[in-house]
């Protein structure tokens, strides 16, 4: 902990210790029973789903979008660093407090109000995206992002975070539903970006500089949301294959014929092996040691049946077998297998490098053969899932956080990962964003030029940098952090 401040002190101009108490002192007179300065609720929002603790000085639990103008306010005139916060579930630690300071918790504003003229809701950035999802479908309305987490993360984690889903691939990701936004400046201005209207193209569009930004260029307090009509029916199938080659060069044949899956997720033994060994049954009925992909159709029932056919007509003879689902409940069985992949890995280590790459989606194979080469080389295993249909699969190095040398070769492993992702001309995240984990490959993704010119904009935008410091652009290696083992709420 100790070895993060010191880092992270240099990210922003220094405060004195003097200038911290008054600020709070402030915040607590301006706010009264906003403000919590225990150890229980610090080390709450000390941590999120990279499991690096950091403590902050306070929390602030606004209850009023107006609220967050003051704290900010406060917080530039004294120089303390604000880290906002929704639910903590972020994979990249881009919501611990890395230089400390105040812990802006968002999560108790929940306002949700639907125009049925238009279908765009105006929601407050604490809605839950599935509450949000549940609560539209009542209308017959979609808002289809939908990352896995979706039953505890808050739709402003979601916009901070740019979140994708499984949906992605026919439906796109969060940035895709934001019309407008509203917020506060570092300064603590009020600022809007777009209305809650169809069509907005006045001034410089900065709702999409904040959507993806991580909390370190504004701080939302409402969104406006455009919904799609709720998909009349849906079909889902799990698929075995004998091997990850099959399995992804099926998705590529299934995209190239123009079929367009609301879903398409992959397994790769790995993967399985570890869900099998969580749950202790066998996964696909009859089929060990298989690669797996999960279609989902949808659509109205001609379609669906014109799609469901032409599906099968390609699986047919590449898959070993496929299982459908007969009823909504047997669909969502199916996807909590997919879902509790990621907790179901810490069957064989208890530490995770989570690396969400994008490549083209001809070359995921390439991508695979290249985890299968660095788990001999490093002695890890790499298992490996995710949206088959972004070209956006989930690389996991496991590795034992007591052992120095698992450390090292997990270091080794990652590094040589991202060069090969980035020289297949794909990305090191897709949508986990870059937070502390990421911030190392930065460089491999971007020209000096183009980080100058985002870090020209946040300093545009927060010249003290006082929101999320240490962000982004500072190098942070997370393997020399040790993690803390906290139960989190989405732990199975
Ligand atoms: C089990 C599990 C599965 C996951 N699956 C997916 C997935 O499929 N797809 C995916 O994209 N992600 C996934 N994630 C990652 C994570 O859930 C998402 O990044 C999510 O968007 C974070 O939302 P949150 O409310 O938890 O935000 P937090 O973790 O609280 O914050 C994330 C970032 O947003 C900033 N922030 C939060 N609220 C605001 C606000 N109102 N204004 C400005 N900045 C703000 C924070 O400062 C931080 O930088 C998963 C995580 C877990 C634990």
């Amino acid at each position: 902990m100790g070895f993060g401040l010191c880092i992270f002190n240099k990210v922003i101009q220094k405060i004195s210790e003097a200038d911290m108490k008054r600020a709070l002192g402030q915040l607590k007179r301006k706010l009264p029973g906003r403000v919590q300065a225990d150890l229980a609720t610090r080390e709450y929002a000390s941590v999120d789903n990279l499991r690096i603790s950091i403590l902050p000085d306070a929390v602030i639990q606004v209850k009023k979008a107006e609220e967050v103008g003051v704290v900010l306010k406060l917080a530039n005139r004294y120089g303390v660093p604000v880290t906002a916060r929704g639910a903590g579930s972020s994979a990249t630690g881009s919501a611990v407090p890395v230089s400390s300071g105040w812990v802006l918790d968002l999560s108790l504003l929940k306002s949700i109000k639907l125009n049925q003229y238009s279908k765009i809701v105006s929601v407050e950035p604490g809605v839950l995206t599935d509450v949000l999802q549940t609560k539209m479908a009542r209308y017959g309305l979609f808002y289809p992002p939908d990352p896995s987490s979706k039953k505890y993360s808050t739709i402003g984690g979601n916009i901070a975070c740019n979140a994708g889903g499984m949906h992605c691939v026919k439906y796109g990701v969060t940035r895709d539903y934001v019309l407008g936004l509203e917020g506060y400046l570092a300064n603590g201005a009020f600022v809007e970006w777009g209305l809650p209207l169809k069509k907005f193209v006045s001034g410089l569009n900065l709702r999409d500089l904040w959507i993806g930004s991580e909390g370190t260029l504004g701080i939302v307090t409402k969104a406006h949301l455009k919904l799609i009509p709720l998909p009349e029916k849906r079909w889902m199938g799990m698929f075995a294959f004998k091997n990850e080659k099959s399995a992804l060069s099926c998705v590529s044949r299934i995209l190239k014929a123009g079929i367009l899956p609301s879903l398409c997720e992959f397994l790769d033994r790995q993967s399985v092996d570890c869900a099998e060994r969580f749950t202790g049954r066998t996964i696909f009925k009859g089929a060990s040691n298989v690669s797996l992909l999960i279609i989902e159709l949808d659509g109205t029932s001609e379609a669906l049946r014109q799609q469901k056919k032409a599906l099968l007509e390609i699986t047919e003879s590449r898959a070993l077998d496929f299982t459908e689902a007969k009823t909504e409940k047997a669909s969502e069985a199916i996807l909590k297998v997919r879902r509790l992949c990621s907790q179901s890995m810490y069957s064989i280590a208890d530490t995770k490098l989570n690396e969400d790459v994008v490549v083209p989606i001809e070359r995921q194979y390439d991508l695979i053969r290249y985890t299968l080469e660095l788990r001999k080389e490093i002695g890890l295993a790499t298992p490996t899932f995710g949206h088959a249909g972004d070209g956006n699969l989930h690389v996991h190095i496991m590795y034992n956080r007591s052992s120095a040398n698992e450390r090292k070769r997990a270091k080794k492993g990652i590094l040589k990962l991202m060069k090969f992702v980035v020289s297949l001309g794909g990305s090191i995240t897709g949508e986990h964003g870059i937070g502390l984990a990421k911030a190392p490959f930065m460089k491999l993704q971007h020209s000096k030029e183009a980080i100058e010119a985002m870090q020209s904009v946040k300093n545009a935008l927060d010249p003290k940098g006082i929101l999320n410091p240490g962000k982004i652009f500072h190098p942070f290696e997370v393997w020399d952090y040790t993690t803390v083992d906290k139960k989190m709420p989405w732990d199975h």
